[in-house]
């Protein structure tokens, strides 16, 4: 069902900025990226978007590669649950390389399938199968077919954008490889009428 299917595509990056001197100023060109959800389990800030609910996530770890501390393309967008099961581990795909829609499918039940050998190792690095990952999961997805069902307009609430969209056009980043993609960031979006209802 809607948000419980992963990407048909491997991921093109929109933005680029670089030249921070720390990695978290870049957490909301990586919000806006990665749309406000977890690369790995696609869990959503708008389902539980407290703050220090998602992390900021080196794809090779900085123990590897301690230049790709501050560099965007080695950053990704991930719950805090995905990020601490990753840690250092270097084996599982990256989300801008591999559709993982060609690697994992979430069943009705919950449980995540794998669909091939880069899906087992997502699966099982990031305990996407544990106990609580797909109860959770399950409960998620009965609560948003019953509110579209009953309650359409709450539904579009967790399904939607969060109200705190940053506008990437004041960012005054030090560089920028893809400058023109702050005027297609989901606040532009939005003040042009062009944000879509949920996604
Ligand atoms: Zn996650």
């Amino acid at each position: 069902m809607q948000g419980f299917e992963y990407p048909a595509e491997p991921h093109v990056r929109r933005h680029g900025p670089a030249g921070y001197a720390d990695y978290g100023s870049y957490r909301d060109w990586l919000r806006d990226e990665f749309i406000f959800r977890c690369v790995y389990c696609l869990h959503r800030e708008q389902w539980y978007g407290r703050p220090g609910t998602f992390d900021i996530e080196h794809f090779v770890p900085v123990s590897v590669d301690p230049l790709g501390k501050c560099e965007y393309t080695n950053l990704l967008y991930a719950c805090r649950t995905c990020n601490a099961a990753k840690t250092n581990v270097l084996a599982v795909p990256d989300p801008c390389s591999v559709a993982f829609g060609d690697c994992l499918r979430i069943e009705r039940d919950g449980e995540v399938a794998p669909l091939n050998a880069d899906g087992k190792k997502l699966r099982d690095v990031l305990c996407l199968n544990s106990p609580f990952n797909v109860s959770y999961r399950s409960r998620w997805m009965r609560t948003l077919e019953t509110l579209r069902d009953c309650d359409p307009q709450l539904f579009e609430e967790f399904m939607g954008f969060p109200e705190n969209l940053p506008d990437l056009r004041r960012k005054h980043e030090p560089a920028n490889t893809k400058p023109d993609g702050v005027e297609d960031c989901y606040f532009a979006l939005r003040e042009r009428g062009e944000l879509p209802t949920t996604y």
